[in-house]
């Protein structure tokens, strides 16, 4: 990536830089794509919630995927339509809910049946009707990382493949619930195409048992997870999105009317994110060289969280290179962005980007050791 370092040089460190063209870029490959099949294509929030690429976004007419209250607040403040906003999450509070109710969203995606129950409770309060779709656990392996795979059986999320009849025949009880849809999101980071596959034909399999027991469902929403390259952000900076949506018209098998919805995150936002820090101090160890940076994983906690790799690179030096590991200033041994990372020789002062960084990295920072959060460059 061409980094504009003159501007980078007077803004001080460190900050979120997002390269609005190659998200723009990212955006229109999404709606050519998603636009051939009339698939309905929601932003995932969580991701980033930068009112600056939340203006793009709207711009390209996706809609929003919210898992929280504040979510929905900020989709709306941002000028999203509250038609377009879906509402998923295992632990919705009340005022959440009647957050909701009363902005009018699309859709609950709903996870348990004491959720649907407080959903009808407070719709009828209201004198509304909820509509929800019913977060369904495929028990489908994301072949991700543990901690991001969420459509496996002995999950927290969603509801059990056993449970459905159970939960179909408790909503016919519930006068102030209308049951539009069936949704799923089997995790995240998900390169391998096949596990979309896997996805569908659950999907179509349930089908089947709504249709049999004469259920009619008008949306299909099969979440988000597609991943992408994050050792290859140059050479792949777009997700692969032509096969990922060519994957969901090929094999799901749909019913007359039935809309299909999406709700990515991460595909969308991350390679158009960097995270840019300085130099502080060059440490020779006995084994290895530490380039110490000033940010932290209170900037960026994925690879502290996750171990996730992200490519780092010395973008102010083009001495050859050297192995260092890049660490923060935060008093955990877990500030850690790469060990042994490949480095144009690196002194003090140097400016190091840390790619992939656009999703799940500026929204989960925090405030540890009182450090300020990082800035903003576009
Ligand atoms: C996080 C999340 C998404 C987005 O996941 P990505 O991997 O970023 O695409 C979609 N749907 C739900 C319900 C989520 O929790």
């Amino acid at each position: 990536m061409a980094f504009p370092i003159d501007r980078f040089q007077s803004e001080p460190t460190p900050f979120y830089y997002y390269d609005m063209e190659l998200l723009r870029q990212t955006l229109d490959v999404v709606v050519a794509q998603s636009g051939k099949y009339n698939f309905h294509v929601h932003f995932a929030v969580k991701a980033n919630a930068n009112p600056r690429l939340l203006a793009e976004i709207n711009k390209a007419g996706l809609g929003i995927d919210c898992v929280s209250g504040y979510e929905v607040e900020c989709a709306i403040q941002n000028g999203f339509s509250p038609e377009k906003i879906v509402f998923a999450g295992v632990g919705k509070s009340d005022w959440e809910i009647r957050l909701a109710l009363e902005a009018g969203i699309l859709c609950f995606n709903v996870e348990s049946i004491p959720e649907l129950e407080v959903i009808n409770e407070m719709a009828s309060q209201l004198g509304k009707t909820a509509d929800v779709a019913l977060r369904i656990n495929p028990n489908v392996d994301a072949h991700t990382h543990q901690y991001i795979t969420t459509g496996m059986e002995e999950n927290k999320f969603g509801i059990g493949l056993w449970e459905v009849e159970t939960v179909c025949t408790r909503i016919k009880q519930m006068s102030n619930i209308r049951l539009r849809g069936i949704h799923f999101h089997i995790g995240s980071q998900i390169t391998d195409l096949s596990v979309f596959q896997m996805l569908c034909t659950r999907i179509n399999e349930l089908q089947k048992w709504f249709e049999e027991n004469k259920i009619k469902l008008d949306i299909i929403n099969v979440g988000g997870g597609l991943g992408v390259d994050y050792e290859h952000p140059d050479e792949k900076p777009i997700a692969n999105f032509e096969e990922y949506f060519a994957v969901f018209h090929r094999f799901l098998e749909l019913r007359d009317g039935q809309e299909v919805h999406f709700e990515l995150g991460r595909a969308i936002v991350a390679q158009c994110g960097s995270l840019i820090t300085r130099v502080l101090y060059v440490k020779e160890g006995q084994q290895k060289k530490f380039a110490i940076v000033d940010a932290g994983m209170n900037d960026l906690i994925r690879p502290a969280l996750y171990h996730a790799y992200h490519k780092i690179e010395n973008i102010t030096s083009d001495a050859s290179s050297e192995k260092y590991d890049v660490v923060g200033p935060v008093c955990e041994s877990s500030d850690c962005f790469g060990k042994a990372a490949v480095l144009n020789s690196t002194k003090r002062g140097d400016l190091i980007a840390i790619r992939s960084a656009g999703a799940y990295g500026e929204v989960m920072s925090s405030r540890y050791n009182l450090r300020r959060f990082a800035g903003c460059l576009v």
